[in-house]
């Protein structure tokens, strides 16, 4: 295909920001992405890869090529007594792909359930929703190096998975995730410990969950809590939980007794970023065309044509609110372009 040129990027992200892509094409196969790269690099143009745009917020024109991700396929690889392998196209709808599974009785990214984006994106951020991350089934990740102008696949210990981390945010654009290969179980063993999850299958008198029920109580969870990016733009959590050290912990649990928290080891906490934005005031509030969602303050919303800028300038005055009543600072989950 051609490369287009002056392309909006407006309906290919789910904030829905008017911005533009300079050049853009897809990949369709693993055959499009050398001659792609080569195309910016002797062009000297950045390039960025493009999933289904729900973790990413554009601020101006992409000056340079944006490749839209579209390489397709769900193949099983091998299949054992308890375990079943399966290679998925980078290009998959991730929604899509937890279904097949769910049908199929598989387990193991039931938790996962309509979190939006593609298959090729879940191990960019180790996607991970009510107890589960990607990395928990990714047995390894196929990408093209765009360093070493090969293929390559990544075990999953080689991918440096973390909380909404992995080698290839440390290592910004060099990979294309062409396909990620997973290992679902036929006697899975279900992640229902999560309050809400528990409290659905409870409600619908659920007392042997499948993987089905717990998809489907994922689902109405999600339903409820979260705003759909069809109606009203977002990009799901705005920020990262923020970890801080034990001593600032105890610091911070003596001036604000009911502050949200838990230990992830004997001296590190996590602290529920959506804990310190409610409590900064703005869940709920609105400036302009952007706003905290009212259900749950992690989400930005775009309520009403707002520029890429107006939701980045928002997100930097939550930021300031919560570093100068915590002194903590929140990292952006949302990659800005
Ligand atoms: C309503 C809503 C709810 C959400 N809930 C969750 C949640 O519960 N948990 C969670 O973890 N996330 C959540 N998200 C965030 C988002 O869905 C995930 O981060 C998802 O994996 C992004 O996929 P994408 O295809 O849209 O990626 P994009 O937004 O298109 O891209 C994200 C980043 O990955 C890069 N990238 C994408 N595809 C590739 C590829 N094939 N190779 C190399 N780089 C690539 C991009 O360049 C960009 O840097 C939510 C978002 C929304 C809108």
């Amino acid at each position: 295909m051609p490369i287009a040129e002056n392309i909006s990027l407006q309906a290919l992200h789910t904030f829905g920001c008017n911005e533009k892509a300079q050049y853009f094409n897809t990949i369709q196969s693993i055959e499009d992405i050398a001659t792609h790269i080569q195309w910016a690099k002797e062009k000297k143009l950045p390039y960025l890869i493009l999933g289904a745009g729900s973790n990413l917020l554009f601020t101006k024109t992409f000056e340079g090529l944006v490749l839209k991700m579209e390489i397709m396929g769900i193949k099983k690889v091998q299949e054992t007594a308890s375990e079943v392998f399966l290679s998925v196209g980078a290009g998959e709808n991730w929604h899509h792909f937890v279904s097949y599974c769910v049908h199929k009785g598989w387990g193991g990214v039931e938790n996962l359930s309509l979190i939006p984006g593609t298959v090729g994106a879940a191990p960019i951020q180790n996607i991970g929703a009510y107890g589960v991350e990607a990395k928990d089934c990714i047995e390894s990740v196929t990408a093209y190096d765009t360093t070493m102008s090969s293929f390559v696949t990544l075990t999953n210990s080689h991918c440096l998975f973390g909380y909404r981390s992995s080698l290839f945010k440390h290592e910004k654009n060099r990979y294309i995730i062409t396909s990620v290969q997973f290992i679902l179980q036929k006697q899975p063993i279900f992640r229902t410990e999560y309050g809400a999850i528990k409290e659905v299958l409870h409600q619908k008198n659920n007392k042997q969950p499948s993987v089905e029920a717990i998809s489907n109580a994922v689902i109405q969870i999600r339903t409820e809590k979260l705003p759909d990016p069809k109606k009203i733009g977002n990009a799901g959590s705005f920020f990262k939980n923020p970890t801080i050290s034990k001593s600032e912990f105890e610091n911070l649990i003596a001036l604000f007794p009911k502050i949200i928290a838990f230990p992830i080891s004997d001296e590190l906490y996590k602290i529920a970023a959506g804990w310190l934005i409610e409590t900064c005031g703005w869940k709920g509030l609105q400036k302009g065309n952007v706003g905290c969602y009212e259900k749950q303050s992690l989400v930005i919303v775009n309520y009403n044509h707002a520029t890429g800028k107006e939701i980045y300038d928002f997100s930097e005055e939550i930021i300031q609110s919560v570093q100068s009543k915590f002194n903590i600072l929140l990292e952006r989950e949302v990659v800005v372009y």
